[in-house]
């Protein structure tokens, strides 16, 4: 076996690297090579705490800084991002076992994320009325928070974080990123670019761990806001508890997400969108096609024949590999429950049309599972009811459209969803009922674009707000309403009025 030599990771703390202190460490592998690269140190409470205490001078300093000055600091962020491109694709990959090329993808959408946020200037304008009353104007404005924090999955180890907290930082607040234990590298590396661009210290703060980091954050008084990201069983448990605590909370979790197949449509243009976006990253994505939802008996057959012989072509190989489609799941436990789900799944009655326990690779130490196909999937099953992080996908079928609806809104999750047609009385019918976040009418994987909302409806999120958006600025800010008078100098008011003011 393949052996690399292990780092020791530090957090990354008021502008610098810090060695944890708690002597807890989480173990950091190479997926696709199945071997351990690093150890990265899982803070206390003590050690949070201290963190939080760092963050709220840093946002002190920051929030007094004008908006000009913040974009320019922005701006530098953007730009080391762009540049650092291939270098963050590697880390990305050599953590976390997506190819190259899906890294790039992601570091692309998290740079979208950041053109956003440099409009943080004109969303944090407020509102102004003139004359309301007797020589009173009344305006609006946004202030930050304070200290806020964003709990990160290991599947998107950039664009994930930097689309949560980019417009935090942009609108002034201080943040703490709690990264997944599982790809740490990526986030310091996003520190020292946060470094680079001029953020000043305390503003940006890495803080590795797990539940009792998490815990620590959720229980801080002056932590003011939560975004999380991850499954849906901890979202859930990250809300309820933030919320516990006064804090604002946002938090997305899994999802189960279909794609429809009528008729009308054609076939191998709908073949290959599913392929990309059912297996694409190992389907190790919250938006990924979990479910093919063909109408009628002739296009389940028709699309299933299809399917099959495009599943033969896929390559699975290390993140690095060129010829490989996808890469290997994130850990070795990962992959058991991805296969327990599929034997699971074959106990239940599903048909195994494609296997992929034993795929071809180079190193089979990786955490691999190839493409994965089970046929006449039944709304009863585990497979279809739970989200498989992993590349075994679902035929579900169906005689009619409204059925194929029905389905998918008696589901529990309702993160993504898309149906492929021709006809625009279908597509219609469909966006109009259909009950999820995100839509999809011919696009396989509907993630809107970063100046548009993201986020799933029914249990893929709990609380208030989207993110990406315009939803983060307002996430991450209060609003304040002022009303002044200023009279001129012949103004003299001498009653006292003890009756409410009226206008
Ligand atoms: P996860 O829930 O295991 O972990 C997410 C974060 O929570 C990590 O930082 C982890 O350290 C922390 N955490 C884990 N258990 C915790 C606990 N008991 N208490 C407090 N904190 C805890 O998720 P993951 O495996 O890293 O990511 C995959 C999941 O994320 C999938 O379910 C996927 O669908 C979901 N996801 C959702 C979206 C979305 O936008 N809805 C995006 C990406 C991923």
């Amino acid at each position: 076996m393949k052996t690399e030599q292990i780092e020791k990771l530090t957090h990354f703390i008021n502008g610098k690297k810090v060695e944890g202190k708690s002597n807890r460490y989480g173990d950091v592998y190479n997926p696709s090579l199945g071997v351990k690269i690093a150890e990265v140190p899982l803070a206390s409470k003590e050690e949070v705490d201290e963190v939080i205490t760092l963050a709220k001078q840093g946002f002190n300093e920051w929030s007094k800084v004008s908006v000009a000055k913040r974009m320019d600091v922005l701006r530098k962020f953007r730009d080391l991002l762009a540049k650092n491109t291939d270098k963050l694709a590697e880390i990305i990959g050599r953590e976390n076992g997506k190819t190259i090329d899906d890294a790039k993808g992601e570091i692309s959408r998290g740079i979208e994320s950041v053109d956003f946020a440099l409009s943080a200037p004109q969303l944090l304008k407020g509102e102004h009325s003139v004359n309301v009353g007797g020589d009173i104007n009344a305006y609006s404005m946004h202030k930050p928070l304070g200290v806020v924090t964003c709990i990160a999955p290991f599947n998107f180890p950039i664009m994930v974080p930097v689309a949560m907290s980019t417009m935090a930082v942009a609108v002034g607040n201080a943040m703490i990123l709690k990264p997944s234990e599982k790809v740490p590298f990526s986030a310091l590396f996003l520190s020292e670019l946060w470094d680079e661009a001029g953020l000043p210290a305390g503003v940006w703060n890495v803080v590795n761990g797990d539940k009792e980091a998490v815990d620590a954050l959720l229980e801080h008084k002056d932590v003011k806001a939560v975004s999380f990201v991850g499954s849906t069983q901890v979202a859930e448990a990250i809300y309820e508890k933030g919320t516990k605590h006064h804090k604002r909370v946002q938090a997305f979790g899994g999802g189960k997400n279909s794609m429809i197949i009528m008729p009308d449509t054609d076939l191998d243009h709908a073949v290959n969108s599913f392929v990309g976006a059912a297996f694409g990253a190992a389907s190790q994505r919250c938006m990924a096609i979990s479910n093919a939802i063909p109408v009628g008996k002739e296009t389940a057959d028709a699309f299933v024949a299809k399917l099959k012989e495009k599943i033969k072509e896929l390559k699975v190989g290390t993140f690095d590999d060129k010829n490989a489609d996808f890469g290997a799941l994130i850990s070795a436990e990962s992959k058991e429950s991805v296969l327990k789900a599929l034997e699971n799944a074959i106990e239940e009655g599903a048909d195994l049309a494609a296997d992929g326990r034993n795929p071809k690779v180079k190193h089979p130490e990786g955490y691999y599972v190839g493409a994965t196909l089970l046929d006449h999937v039944t709304p009863d099953m585990e497979v279809y009811k739970q989200e498989v992080f992993g590349p075994v996908r679902n035929v579900v079928r169906v005689d009619t459209l409204e059925e194929a609806i029905d389905l998918i809104n008696e589901h529990e999750f309702g993160n993504g969803v898309t149906i492929f047609t021709d006809s625009g009385s279908a597509a219609r019918t469909f966006t109009e009922n259909i009950e999820v976040g995100m839509v999809g009418v011919n696009v396989p994987i509907p993630i809107p674009v970063g100046y548009h909302n993201f986020g799933g409806w029914k249990r893929s999120s709990f609380g208030e707000g989207q993110m990406f958006g315009p939803d983060t600025a307002r996430f991450f800010t209060k609003r304040k309403t002022v009303s002044e008078r200023w009279p001129d100098t012949s103004y003299n008011e001498s009653k006292t009025d003890f009756s409410f003011p009226n206008n």
